[in-house]
């Protein structure tokens, strides 16, 4: 109560400096000032006598975004503490599906694939609707070519290249996760990151004299330790998915969707951002990814998005409900809103057969523990699955007879994902159900920042000091999601908070 009565005292006190001085910024008040003292003013944690570690730079969280940012920021000569919450690396970032999203690379060139920063940037505009910041966007396409080849040089191994959500070509770079944790884990090592596990942070210290975040305390096997960070903060401490209280304060229907996360991923980070003021972005556009089953032992692991290949989604009515082209969280919305908040994905032999050469559409898995239904008529499908036979049934022949005539006359697909590839005829038996659900791999939304990767506040103004990266900060996605950004955002982004932070 007393601190929000300061907050609101000082938000006074601020707009009204604003008036007198027409509009200055903290960024160009000098110390001293009233606007400069208001940042004092946030609940600060202050500055202990004596930290218990003092480094240059301390990065919260070692997942893909941590790791990067202390690697490339020990690179530069600085001296870096990465903490971890559990007891293992990785977060989101090692239980990923390994698609990585970059544009222009060795691989698109030697498969004829045309992609540039252009059309990369048109395309995540456009999947995101026009809600993501441009200028954020703008950042991942100028770094992510350059993030591409640092990663080849550490030794990570593309091994394919394919198309998923809101492509308009194939530019998901595919690796194993766990290899790419295991080779920036290793490189960290080498370049003297002092990687702490199983120790949360758990507040931001600001120096009261300027306003600047200057370290963290952590918890320790239940101590508090703290860690002084000359240079900075990197927060790094990935999404909010398994907190069921943020879930349910900025996106009320996914409080109940079923979660596939890293362990550790509860939004400390976020919440020790916003203790300062820090600004939010994206949050309303948090959701659920189609294309899991609905077992919940396994859906971690089972997972293909067949309908990118071609194939439709059908309620238990046997009725399609969305163009099968548009992102798969979109999907999942539309999903989510069905009788038992699923669908099956209908597909026939050759659509199989094509989607087995993709790392997302493959099924032969999914088949083999009985995931997938299979018949040689769609009506002992129908059958099968305990969908009305003759629904199903009208549902693919109209498709059917929309496809030839180049038209959905129902939902209005016009390509298989995206804007690439057309929609196919569901003719050659035997014919495939894949009942699948949506899960929330991510949060997405999150701090605002700037192009440096300095975290913004709710008046516009830099956070001295802090800095974040990856699932953690928003306004790169916007109201959806091209697959592979996420993974993609916290390496690119943490590589360059790495950097901005020295400067
Ligand atoms: C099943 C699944 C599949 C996915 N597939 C893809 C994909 O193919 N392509 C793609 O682009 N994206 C994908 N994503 C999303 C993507 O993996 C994540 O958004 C991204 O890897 C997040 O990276 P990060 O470094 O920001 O966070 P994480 O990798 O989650 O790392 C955050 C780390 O911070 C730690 N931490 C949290 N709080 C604290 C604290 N207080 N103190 C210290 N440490 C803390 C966590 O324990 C964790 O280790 C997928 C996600 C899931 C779950």
């Amino acid at each position: 109560m007393k601190r929000e009565k300061t907050a609101k005292n000082e938000m006074l006190t601020r707009r009204n400096f604003l008036k007198a001085t027409g509009g200055a910024t903290l960024a160009g008040v000098a110390a001293g000032t009233l606007l400069a003292d208001s940042r004092k003013a946030f609940g600060a944690t202050t500055m202990p006598e004596k930290w218990d570690r003092e480094v240059d730079v301390v990065v919260v969280g070692a997942g893909g975004a941590g790791f990067a940012a202390a690697i490339e920021a020990a690179e530069k000569g600085a001296e870096v503490e990465l903490l971890e919450k559990t007891p293992v690396i990785g977060g989101s970032s090692i239980i990923c599906g390994g698609a990585l999203c970059f544009a222009g690379t060795d691989m698109q060139k030697a498969e004829g694939i045309k992609d540039s920063n252009e059309l990369l940037y048109e395309d995540l505009m456009k999947v995101g609707e026009n809600k993501n910041i441009p200028a954020l966007v703008k950042t991942y396409v100028d770094h992510q070519l350059e993030t591409y080849e640092w990663l080849k040089k550490l030794g990570v191994n593309f091994f394919k290249l394919g198309i998923a959500s809101g492509m308009s070509v194939p530019r998901g770079h595919y690796v194993k996760p766990g290899d790419v944790l295991k080779i920036l884990n290793d490189k960290a090592k080498a370049g003297g990151v002092k990687l702490v596990t199983r120790t949360p942070a758990r507040r931001l210290v600001m120096d009261e004299k300027n306003g600047k975040i200057r370290g963290v305390i952590a918890e320790s096997r239940g101590k508090e330790v703290s860690y002084g960070a000359k240079r900075g903060v990197v927060l790094a401490s990935g999404g909010f998915s398994l907190n069921k209280d943020l879930l349910e304060k900025f996106v009320p229907p996914m409080a109940n969707a079923k979660v596939i996360n890293g362990l550790g991923n509860e939004g400390d980070g976020l919440k020790m951002a916003w203790a300062y003021g820090s600004d939010i972005q994206d949050m309303p556009y948090i959701k659920a990814t189609f294309g899991f089953t609905l077992d919940p032992k396994t859906i971690a692991e089972d997972f293909a998005l067949i309908f990118y290949q071609g194939a439709i989604i059908v309620n238990k009515e046997g009725k399609r409900f969305v163009d099968e082209s548009k992102s798969y969280k979109l999907v999942g919305d539309a999903a989510l809103v069905q009788p038992g908040a699923m669908g099956f994905q209908i597909f026939d032999s050759m659509i199989r057969e094509k989607g087995m050469s993709d790392p997302l559409g493959r099924t032969a898995g999914l088949e083999e523990r009985g995931l997938i239904y299979s018949a040689p008529t769609l009506k002992e499908l129908a059958e099968k699955i305990g969908v009305p036979s003759d629904t199903l049934e009208e549902t693919v022949k109209t498709y059917n007879v929309d496809v030839e005539k180049g038209m959905d006359s129902q939902f209005g697909r016009k390509a298989l994902v995206a804007s690439f590839g057309k929609p196919v005829k569901i003719e050659k038996p035997p014919f495939y159900a894949f009942p699948s659900t949506a899960a929330i791999l991510g949060t997405y939304g999150g701090i605002l920042i700037n192009e440096k990767t300095q975290v913004i506040d709710v008046f516009g103004d830099v956070i001295p000091g802090l800095y974040a990266a990856g699932e953690i900060i928003g306004g790169v996605h916007g109201a959806a999601y091209m697959t592979g950004t996420a993974f993609g955002k916290a390496l690119i982004f943490g590589k360059l908070a790495g950097s901005e932070i020295l400067r």
